[in-house]
């Protein structure tokens, strides 16, 4: 039986710094004259019902970031067309001073489309076979869904850096929503802030695919002998997999020899909260943030 995805596929359009030529054809692609829509396409404006992205232009410095948290807030499985000859290779704006460079310089990137501008048929060609991308993305995501096997874990680079602040803002906009608080630093936090911390912290990166699902962070202070553990983020697609659990035995060990492990989350959050105790965690003490927000310090003591 075919999938309801494959039925009615969304797609999204990014334009990252394009001259807007390529961006009018896309408009003529799905007016009627070449109805792009006639293959189920739905055209959205908010990445989290997208299947597809579909980026106009070569990628400057302002749309860098931008670009990496939408395609993380697409849910999985997704596909990227780069559409044009600026967003497969950065085109005419190659070289300039405020350019990245092409779409794949910034995310993953499943089908080029040429041409200068892009035109209707070639996007059409293009969408085509990004269905036949996405079928296949979703086959083996569901081969997949057995467990995290499939999820390798390694030490992050500051290579990693803004992948791993993307993954940040989409887990911590949850935590936002439920404080009705948008202001929480891991939200806040800057590019440049979180490659600061690549100095005093350890991170460790799930990756799935070539891709960051996941991530957690710690330190052993010199003469301290508690291992501080933070932000343990899972992609809320691969949540309830083990992911979390597999990333904070990865940093316990990384952060050994210790007496204790410390690390807080917030009151409110239950599921956390029992995700913790379950892995030997105990409230050690709270901390008033604000009139909303209460911390909740959690060790876990070692023995021997
Ligand atoms: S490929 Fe051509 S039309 Fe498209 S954004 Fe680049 S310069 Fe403009």
């Amino acid at each position: 039986m075919s999938s309801p995805m494959r039925r009615s596929p969304w797609l999204m359009h990014y334009n990252a710094a394009s001259c807007n030529g390529c961006d009018i054809e896309v408009l003529a692609a799905l007016m009627p004259r070449f109805d792009l829509e006639r293959f189920g396409i739905v055209n959205t404006g908010n990445p989290k019902h997208a299947d597809i992205l579909l980026v106009t232009g070569g990628v400057n410095a302002a749309a860098s970031q931008v670009l990496k948290n939408l395609y993380h807030e697409l849910p999985e499985p997704k596909v990227v067309l780069a559409a044009g000859t600026c967003a497969t290779s950065c085109g005419i704006f190659r070289g300039a001073p405020n350019m990245v460079g092409s779409v794949d310089r910034v995310i993953p990137v499943d089908v080029y489309i040429p041409g200068c501008a892009v035109r209707p048929e070639a996007l059409i060609d293009g969408v085509v076979q990004a269905l036949a991308v996405l079928e296949d993305k979703r086959a083996r995501m569901e081969r997949s869904m057995t467990g995290a096997g499939q999820v390798a874990l390694h030490d992050a680079t500051l290579a990693d850096a803004a992948d791993i602040l993307a993954l940040q803002k989409i887990v911590y906009r949850t935590m936002a929503e439920l404080y009705n608080d948008p202001t929480l630093s891991p939200l806040r936090q800057t590019l440049p802030e979180l490659q600061a911390d690549f100095g005093r912290y350890h991170f460790i990166k799930a990756v799935m695919d070539g891709k960051i699902i996941g991530a957690i962070r710690g330190r052993r202070d010199p003469g301290l002998d508690t291992g501080f553990i933070g932000r343990l983020t899972t992609h809320p697609y691969y949540q309830g997999r083990g992911i979390g659990r597999t990333l904070l035995a990865a940093m316990e060990e990384k952060l050994k020899p210790v007496e204790r492990y410390e690390l807080f989350t917030g009151q409110k959050n239950v599921d956390a909260l029992r995700f913790y105790a379950r892995h030997g965690y105990t409230v050690a003490r709270y901390e008033t943030v604000s009139e909303r927000r209460q911390r909740v310090y959690l060790e876990k003591k070692v023995t021997a």
